[in-house]
């Protein structure tokens, strides 16, 4: 049976859903309000530079789940590519995450690995036995001299609140290396699309039985015709924010551009909290196999979003999931709609998990077609 599907929003949950549920035969329409495809994931040539920008944000694939690999690997080519960040704190540079290297240069010792695991031991505060939140735990973990450097004015900044106010679970282990190895991720497959995302993007949604739609925000006579509706759009727009809005922190990004190699490194953070940003990204060293002259920054500030701001990562705090669980009530009582993606389930989702849980979905679809049963609200649940 060919069934005639909406999907709303055109990231990497519309097209992999889309192109999925079209390769099974059924007509999909992709709508988003943007001007371009790939959702958050979006990459262009600087119009200046000629470097490849990830505009919302640089992103990085790194995956443990072979499946998910040798889908991507299908639709671009990818490049080697470690993330190898550095940050400024109280006024010198240093590696992260906190390895043997940032331990020794930070306390001026020359240690080896049992020595800085006694040393750091030492350091953390043995008395808090059973810490309540984000700053109790770090303080344990690490003590407080690399606890103010390295995490207290990031997350500040970050948060917009203090660690006191975090819970202790966002730290669940020991955030140090004792060796020197400072690649940011442990993961199997690591790398980028060598020409950027929205080409991957564009590849997946290069389908005979997919129509995209841009500059095309959803409104409820849109989906009129359709068998099912796929939403990766805000769970709360949806409803028109009917019982609140779910909280979100926000970017804003401030561009400059440079002759030559600005900082030397793709991610440079700033610990200290007089200084607003976050972190700077240079994203010519995102490509390091491409040669520029000039080089194009971005300075990442984070504040609480606004009706008007692009939702970028979930607040996920008490507040907010007694939210999410009215919303998730009401979702569950519309029919013909299925909520993805990281705004459709409110949660932060690696780009790895978002194709996983997309595959998953359309799995999940045609299962349920052969069966005769309706899809679920959700296929992973938000809470
Ligand atoms: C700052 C930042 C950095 C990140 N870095 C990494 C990284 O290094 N590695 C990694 O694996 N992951 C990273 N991610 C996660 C990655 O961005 C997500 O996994 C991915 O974007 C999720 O895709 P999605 O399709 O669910 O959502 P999105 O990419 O947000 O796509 C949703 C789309 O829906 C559209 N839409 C919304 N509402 C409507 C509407 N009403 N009508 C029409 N269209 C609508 C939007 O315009 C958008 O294009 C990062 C995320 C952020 C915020």
């Amino acid at each position: 049976m060919v069934l005639h599907i909406l999907l709303v929003g055109a990231g990497l949950s519309g097209a992999v859903i889309g192109r999925e549920l079209a390769q099974q035969g059924h007509l999909v329409t992709v709508i988003d309000g943007r001007d371009h495809i790939a959702g958050n994931c979006h990459t262009e040539r600087d119009r200046d530079t000629g470097v490849l920008v990830h505009r919302y944000g640089p992103h990085i694939f790194h995956t443990d789940d072979d499946g998910v690999w040798d889908y991507v690997n299908q639709f671009a080519e990818f490049m080697p590519y470690k993330n190898r960040v550095k940050t400024t704190a109280q006024d010198a540079v240093y590696s992260l995450p906190i390895n043997l290297h940032t331990i020794n240069q930070f306390f001026a010792k020359t240690l080896r690995p049992d020595e800085a695991r006694a040393f750091l031991a030492a350091q953390g505060d043995s008395t808090i036995t059973d810490p309540q939140s984000f700053e109790e735990q770090a303080l344990r973990f690490v003590g407080r001299d690399l606890y103010e450097a390295f995490f207290e004015g990031y997350t500040i900044k970050q948060w917009g609140c203090s660690p006191r106010d975090l819970p202790a679970a966002i730290l669940k282990r020991l955030p140090v290396r004792f060796n020197y190895d400072d690649n940011y991720f442990f993961h199997t497959h690591q790398g980028m699309p060598k020409d950027g995302y929205t080409p991957m993007i564009a590849a997946i949604l290069d389908h005979e039985n997919i129509t995209v739609q841009l500059n095309t925000l959803f409104k409820p006579e849109d989906a009129d015709g359709y068998d099912h509706l796929f939403w990766s759009g805000p769970l709360d727009g949806y409803f028109d924010y009917q019982l609140g809005r779910l909280g979100y922190r926000t970017l804003d990004f401030e561009r400059f551009t440079e002759q030559g190699d600005y900082q030397g490194c793709a991610v440079m953070n700033y610990g200290d909290q007089d200084i607003p940003y976050t972190r700077i990204t240079e994203h010519k060293h995102f490509s390091p196999w491409e040669t520029h002259d000039s080089t194009v920054c971005y300075r990442e500030f984070s504040r609480a979003a606004d009706p008007d701001d692009i939702p970028y990562y979930p607040i996920r705090m008490v507040k907010e999931k007694s939210l999410l669980a009215d919303y998730i009530g009401l979702a569950k009582t519309v029919e013909g709609v299925t909520f993805v993606g990281r705004l459709g389930t409110y949660r932060y989702l690696d780009m790895d998990v978002t194709i996983r849980e997309a595959l998953d979905t359309a799995a999940v679809f045609s299962e349920n077609l052969a069966m005769g049963k309706s899809m679920p609200t959700f296929v992973t649940a938000p809470l």
